[in-house]
């Protein structure tokens, strides 16, 4: 593709390795450097998704090469493209499809990527809302998407969500709050407990009650259940589902084990389905984004979010692999 842009340099987060040690740094970089693709963004915002975490701090086997610019999704403007359905000037944004593992990602202020993965900006959202929801808020819808599919609807009880205070728990608080749902949500901070009371949660759990190791059948709780935490939690929450009830899996945050019996399967009618937001089929994420864009309140996109620079991403990446973020953390790359 010729790039109408220039050639002149832009700021990036470049991962580098030698000899097992993993580097962060800030370099200026061309055009000329950045992978082959047929749409060339100029970025706004990225976000901070915990892969990022893996990827900048070269844990998880999450980066297929090096040197690797990170960035999991981001949103910006189209600054040159050969491809039909995109054109210069047009705001897009991209999540998924192994960009920022296997393909340099959105910490930079320019990204070269395929046009199949980019998605138009949905109506109603900038690159600020866009980022705010980012990954994280794509899963979580995805994972509501799955609950309603099988039958869960806002009267049929409460549902819980795990890793509550965290990118995807935050989204997916806020989100079955304003469809109706009555939510519960399991935290290891108690220092969240206002955060996730203000964007909707009704009843609080802590992280230790719901790691206890559970029975084959615990007392039913939970009508549905979105867990990104894995191992002992999952089981404890398949464990306490209602007859009939739908447990949308899609994270690891705890452990990526899970030990349990088939009880809830076999005399409850529970069924665990599995999430994943890298790979679904374009026409799917597009619902999922309107959706995202007609559901969410505009006070909670302030509410959930901040936004950091480049040079204070290593820092957060840290924090996020520790579980110390509190809803979403947006990269403006140019600061
Ligand atoms: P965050 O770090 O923002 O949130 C994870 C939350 O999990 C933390 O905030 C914390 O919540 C809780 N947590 C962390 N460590 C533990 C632990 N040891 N035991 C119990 N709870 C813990 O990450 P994200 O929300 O971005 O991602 C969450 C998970 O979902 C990750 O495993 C990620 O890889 C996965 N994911 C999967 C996707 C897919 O396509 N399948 C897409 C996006 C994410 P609190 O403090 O409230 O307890």
């Amino acid at each position: 593709m010729k790039s109408t842009a220039g050639n002149e340099r832009f700021k990036a987060l470049l991962v580098e390795r030698e000899d097992e040690h993993t580097s962060v740094h800030i370099r200026h970089l061309t055009e000329q450097q950045l992978p082959e693709g047929d749409v060339l963004v100029g970025v706004s915002h990225s976000s901070l998704n915990y892969k990022d975490g893996l990827a900048v701090t070269g844990r998880g086997k999450i980066v297929a090469r090096y040197p690797h610019v990170p960035g999991v999704d981001f949103a910006g403007t189209v600054l040159d493209s050969a491809s039909d359905r995109f054109t210069p000037g047009e705001e897009v944004l991209l999540t998924g499809w192994g960009v920022g593992e296997r393909h340099w990602g959105g910490f930079s202020q320019r990204a070269r990527v395929k046009s199949d993965w980019l998605v138009p900006m949905p109506a109603g959202l900038d690159s600020k809302q866009a980022m705010t929801i980012g990954s994280a808020g794509l899963t979580a819808m995805l994972c509501v998407m799955t609950l309603e599919d099988a039958g869960i609807k806002p009267g049929s009880g409460p549902v819980v969500v795990t890793g509550a205070a965290g990118g995807v728990g935050s989204v997916a608080v806020m989100l079955l709050s304003e469809l109706g749902y009555e939510v519960a949500a399991v935290t290891g901070r108690a220092s969240t407990h206002g955060f996730l009371r203000e964007l909707g949660a009704t009843q609080l759990l802590s992280r230790e009650e719901m790691s206890l190791p559970p029975r084959p059948l615990e007392s039913q709780r939970w009508a549905g259940a979105i867990d990104v935490v894995g191992g002992v939690m999952l089981a404890r929450v398949l464990a306490e589902t209602k007859y009939g009830g739908a447990v949308a899996a899609t994270g690891l945050a705890g452990d990526a084990t899970l030990t349990t019996s088939v009880m809830p399967f076999i005399l409850r009618n529970v069924s665990l389905r599995g999430v994943e937001s890298v790979t679904p089929p374009r026409s799917l994420r597009e619902v999922a984004w309107s959706r995202l864009s007609a559901t969410l309140p505009q006070t909670g996109y302030r509410r959930i979010s901040r936004i950091i620079s480049l040079e204070e991403v290593e820092a957060a990446s840290r924090s996020i692999l520790a579980g110390e973020i509190r809803g979403r953390v947006l990269v403006d790359p140019n600061l």
